[in-house]
């Protein structure tokens, strides 16, 4: 599936390009630029610097010279104009949302979103920001819930858990429509397989401790926007908030990024080929991946993903607290945890016995679903053991 005519220079991103040896003595990897702050050889020059930070090394927390360069390869491969890595996926979600409201606003949510990005919303309620969450993708629907007040629509797509798609070309027209800002978290199809910039989306996050830094090593987040909107950002929630991203992460997520083209694929096909076998099982009801062939006929997955990366959800048919902990129980290769995108396997259910009601009428989300992680062990290897795990 190539969607992208530019999709090699993807790969050319992701490896060498930006990462200039010259400076370095012909070192093939940066150095690590651990130093708090850099001097200057004048009064005017520190003031110089220090009156645009974004654009000069001054303090560690605006700008450092190894983030620079992952900063620089990630605005690319999102085809945006300014990234900022931030200290965890959380903190550019932070920045994101605060830069876009202020008290009295609301904010619409597509469908599901991420757990603690909800979360956030709910404390963001303490400076009167509200919001609500439209459990659909259909823009009667979504148009129908925008109100006087709503400054920002937010977007995982596909959707988090349920894994519908969103059209992101027509929601950006109908955010604009009302001068609404438009955000997305683009972790799960990074940017290699979606670039919601290109479909008129302003201001795109990710958490890097995902595919991006790719070896469950670091916790780290992105940033990409306008140079205008970032801008802003940069000299409010990022040097103020102070949640910016240090440089050994930054070395991690480089070299995480030098092989995010081929972990992807793998990815790609160990988890179209578990969701083939997870479609076919009589114990269960559905599988939520995009990647499925029959999902993949969808025009607007056709239109928007170039590929499809390794998470992935389903339902039991026996959608009860009893049979989910028994299949996560008995798997042996897949490890329980929380977070994704690295190369083991995980497995993990927001059924935890005692919410089942909330889950079904606030989240919209059925208590038989379990959530996989595939990693980059053999795909006969997961199939099998989830096999056994399913069978009786
Ligand atoms: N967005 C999504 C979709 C996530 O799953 C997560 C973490 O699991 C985050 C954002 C937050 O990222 P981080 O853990 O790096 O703060």
């Amino acid at each position: 599936m190539k969607r992208y005519d530019d999709i090699t220079n993807d790969q050319e991103i992701c490896m060498h390009y930006n990462t200039d040896t010259n400076p370095y003595y012909g070192a093939i990897i940066p150095p690590i630029f651990e130093n708090a702050l850099f001097t200057y050889p004048s009064h005017e020059k520190f003031m110089e610097a220090e009156n645009n930070q974004e654009n000069h090394y001054v303090y560690w927390r605006g700008t450092n010279p190894t983030v620079s360069i992952v900063e620089k390869k990630l605005a690319d491969l999102e085809r945006g104009e300014e990234c900022k890595c931030f200290a965890s996926g959380m903190a550019a979600i932070t920045a994101a949302l605060f830069s876009s409201v202020q008290a009295g606003d609301h904010v619409l949510c597509i469908s599901n979103l991420y757990k603690s990005t909800m979360d956030l919303l709910s404390y963001m309620e303490k400076f009167n920001v509200s919001y609500s969450t439209i459990y659909s993708t259909n823009m009667d629907d979504i148009r129908k819930e925008i109100l006087p007040n709503t400054r920002l629509i937010f977007i995982e797509n596909p959707t988090n858990m349920n894994h519908e798609i969103v059209d992101l070309e027509k929601i950006s027209h109908l955010a604009k429509e009302f001068n609404i800002r438009t955000v997305i978290d683009n972790t799960w199809a990074t940017p290699l397989f979606q670039k919601p910039l290109l479909f008129g989306i302003d201001i795109v996050v990710h958490s890097a401790s995902k595919y991006l830094g790719g070896h469950g090593d670091i916790v780290g987040g992105a940033l990409i926007t306008s140079k205008q909107m970032m801008k802003k950002i940069f000299e409010k929630e990022y040097l103020l908030f102070g949640g910016s991203m240090g440089p050994h992460e930054a070395a991690l997520l480089l070299r995480g990024l030098q092989t995010l083209p081929l972990r992807m694929k793998i990815h790609q096909e160990n988890t179209i080929a578990v969701a083939k076998f997870l479609d076919s099982h009589k114990a269960v009801k559905k599988v939520n991946y995009p990647g499925l062939p029959h999902s993949q006929d969808n025009p607007l997955v056709q239109k928007q993903l170039t590929g499809f990366s390794g998470l992935l959800t389903f339902e039991l048919k026996d959608a009860t607290f009893e049979k989910v902990k028994e299949v996560i129980n008995k798997v042996k290769v897949f490890k329980i945890g929380v977070s994704w995108g690295s190369f083991e396997s995980l497995i993990m259910s927001l059924n935890f016995g005692n919410n089942e009601k909330q889950l079904i009428e606030k989240e919209h989300i059925s208590p038989g679903l379990i959530r996989l992680s595939i990693g980059m062990e053999p795909a006969e290897k997961l199939i099998s053991d989830l096999e056994q795990a399913l069978n009786k």
